[in-house]
């Protein structure tokens, strides 16, 4: 949904024709670190005693040495100088964060329906706290906007996910639970830094999020279903920082000329803009 959102060709890139991208030094530590935090919940939950910093550390590295085959030889020589950083955001997780949270459940499978769409929403709740709050982890080099839970899609699924999961053969097929069903969000985010600082958002869905979410799903199954994949910028304004940002830019015949120098903003960059073909 994201994909399709920011730019239906980047979706057609990624799902239809199966571009794969290079990943970087700093998605790989973002993945180890989410190896560590749901390894660290796995052990919690089973009644063990808490995963230590040593342990996290090592459960970090054998994640991190797992992936380097993924990079070329520059991006194995950032995850290396990045690998300190992952102790200090995993020490950081394992001693201030964890230790408050008391898991139910973590990484379950979920599916449902949405009204309208003719395929079931499938994926992966990553954990669910005691108190029934479902918890979601980022690595961020700056905080989040304090309005971030209400525009996200992904929190939202995971909520209607586990309500979907814990109602069982209650829910019927493509009905949505009533707005007080609904599991509370919440989203932890550790920031990158010379000193790792944290962010924590919680956020309660009213009913007009889930009325938005049933449409934004439906546009973008109608948009994939009628393979409408043209760039953005045919769509809505162009912006060339989203070419920018966009892992299939070296690839892309659509790309937006990067963004004019403030001295010369005459719009001339949009008329460059290539035609689709
Ligand atoms: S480079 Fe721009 S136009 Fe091309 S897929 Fe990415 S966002 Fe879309």
């Amino acid at each position: 949904m994201r994909a399709y959102e920011r730019c239906p060709y980047m979706y057609h890139l990624r799902y239809t024709e199966r571009i794969r991208t290079p990943s970087t030094a700093a998605q790989l530590l973002g993945r180890a670190v989410h190896t560590v935090i749901e390894d660290y919940y796995k052990q919690k939950r089973s009644g063990g005693a808490a995963m230590g910093t040593e342990t996290a550390f090592d459960v970090l590295d054998d994640a991190l040495d797992a992936m380097l085959h993924e990079l070329d030889d520059a991006g194995r020589e950032e995850a290396e100088e990045m690998r300190e950083l992952g102790y200090d955001l995993v020490e950081y997780y394992v001693e201030e964060v964890a230790p408050h949270i008391r898991p139910h459940l973590i990484e379950k499978r979920f599916s449902f329906n949405v009204p309208g769409v003719d395929v079931p929403i499938v994926g992966y709740v990553d954990l669910v706290d005691q108190e029934g709050t479902v918890i979601d982890h980022k690595t961020s080099a700056s905080p989040f906007p304090e309005d971030y839970l209400a525009q996200d899609v992904q929190l939202l699924t995971y909520s209607l996910g586990y309500n979907a999961l814990r109602s069982g053969a209650r829910q019927r097929p493509g009905q949505l639970p009533l707005i007080h069903m609904l599991p509370p969000v919440r989203l932890d985010i550790l920031i990158k830094g010379d000193e790792i600082t944290y962010q924590r958002l919680d956020f309660r869905y009213a009913q007009e999020h889930v009325d938005r979410y049933v449409e934004r799903v439906n546009a973008v199954a109608a948009g994939i279903r009628a393979a409408d994949f043209r760039p953005f910028w045919q769509i809505r304004e162009p912006d060339p920082a989203v070419c920018n940002y966009c892992d299939f830019n070296s690839v892309c015949e659509y790309r937006l000329p990067p963004a004019a120098e403030p001295e010369d903003d005459s719009g001339e960059a949009n008329a460059d803009v290539p035609e689709l073909k």
